[in-house]
């Protein structure tokens, strides 16, 4: 059995992975609204590739190789997606595109992340000039969803002060700030290759050695915060984040944003240092 144009053997697959090979009829025979809600629902283990009808035997078998059902404990996730890409549908793209920080062109809605270009077609399939990472689409879809927007305020507070950041704060502190500070004391470097790579501006007037301002999506600055460990005294590194990002994302999407922004410095960090 062969390997589907462009998937990666050996590689999980993601719901856009097998989107790919769907029919993109929308038809319903599966018994859910949009082949893309299917294709996320294969991977949250709601349903078996074989409710679709218009797959072939051979796309199956392919598919099989890869795919990784999510457990029960992860199948919130991949309902959240399939909420999220019904909701896609519904946006006026036009009409927002502007205030979201983006693009609008050919019904497709172009958005700055981390200094690369995202493309959101109306399916809520993303796009990149680079690799799409799987981690940025949920908060992306999320953050064009989100009801409420709000310009940049510039005013810096800490993830706690967000509302329901208090319930999130252990494990933000676990996932995000601590191993990033590790990663900061073991390769002090790191911060500027992220200014390189990710078009980061190094910003003054924090009581730090390096104050670091990310944009992962145009109204969502992130600014991070590090200081290097001094004789006795440990390191100590905290993410801010300005007063907007609250109103434009879910606590839940932040976290999953710097989340995966850390797993992907941890990464740069394995392959450059
Ligand atoms: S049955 Fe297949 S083609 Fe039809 S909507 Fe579902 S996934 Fe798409």
């Amino acid at each position: 059995m062969g390997a589907i144009d462009g998937m990666e053997q050996g590689k999980v697959l993601t719901p856009l992975e097998i989107y790919k090979v769907l029919a993109k009829s929308n038809c319903k025979q599966c018994m859910l609204p949009s082949c893309l809600a299917f294709a996320a629902a294969v991977i949250g283990g709601q349903k078996n590739l074989d409710d679709c009808p218009f797959l072939s035997e051979d796309a199956k078998k392919a598919l099989s190789v890869n795919l990784v059902k999510r457990s029960t404990a992860e199948s919130p996730q991949a309902e959240f997606m399939a909420k999220l890409l019904t909701r896609v549908k519904k946006l006026d793209f036009a009409a927002m595109a502007t205030e979201r920080g983006g693009d609008y062109c050919n019904d497709v809605l172009s958005v700055r992340s981390l200094g690369k270009d995202f493309h959101v077609d109306r399916n809520g399939l993303v796009r990149s000039e680079c690799h799409v990472i799987p981690w940025v689409e949920a908060p992306l879809l999320s953050y064009l969803c989100h009801s409420s927007h709000q310009q940049i305020t510039q005013n810096w507070i800490s993830f706690r002060e967000i509302k329901g950041g208090i319930d999130w704060r252990g494990l933000f502190r676990s996932r995000c700030e601590t191993p990033l500070k590790k990663l900061a004391d073991n390769h002090p470097e790191l911060f500027a290759d992220i200014v390189d790579l990710f078009q980061g501006e190094e910003v003054e007037g924090f009581d730090a050695d390096i104050a670091l301002v990310l944009y992962p999506f145009p109204h969502i600055p992130i600014l991070i915060c590090y200081q290097a460990p001094d004789r006795e005294l440990d390191s100590e590194l905290t993410f801010f984040f300005d007063e907007c990002c609250g109103t434009n994302l879910h606590i839940k999407s932040l976290y999953t944003l710097c989340a995966g922004l850390v797993k992907m410095f941890e990464q740069i960090a394995r392959n450059h240092f």
